[in-house]
């Protein structure tokens, strides 16, 4: 039902479709030592478990995140968290 546009340039492997219509970036499942500025560092997983990882898909240069993370990041919801904006870069 929901439609969303991704834009990925220079990615080649996106004949995987998930499961209903979420868009979601193949994660790479890097460990926070494997994380680069290049590399989105949105969590996945409980930090308290074995799996737990970063999503590591390529991450714009204005972003810590990929572009889907980045959309997640930056709901509306964050309103109530404008304390930590002040913060952010
Ligand atoms: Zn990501």
């Amino acid at each position: 039902m929901l439609k969303e546009e991704v834009e990925i340039d220079g990615v080649e492997e996106i004949k995987i479709s998930p499961a209903g219509n979420v868009i979601l970036p193949i994660s790479r499942k890097l460990v926070l030592t494997e994380l680069t500025e290049r590399t989105c560092k949105w969590p996945i997983g409980d930090p308290m478990k074995d799996d737990f990882h970063f999503c590591g898909c390529e991450s714009a240069d204005t972003s810590p995140y990929c572009s889907y993370h980045a959309k997640m990041a930056y709901q509306p919801v964050g309103e109530r968290r404008k304390a930590a904006n002040s913060a952010a870069r």
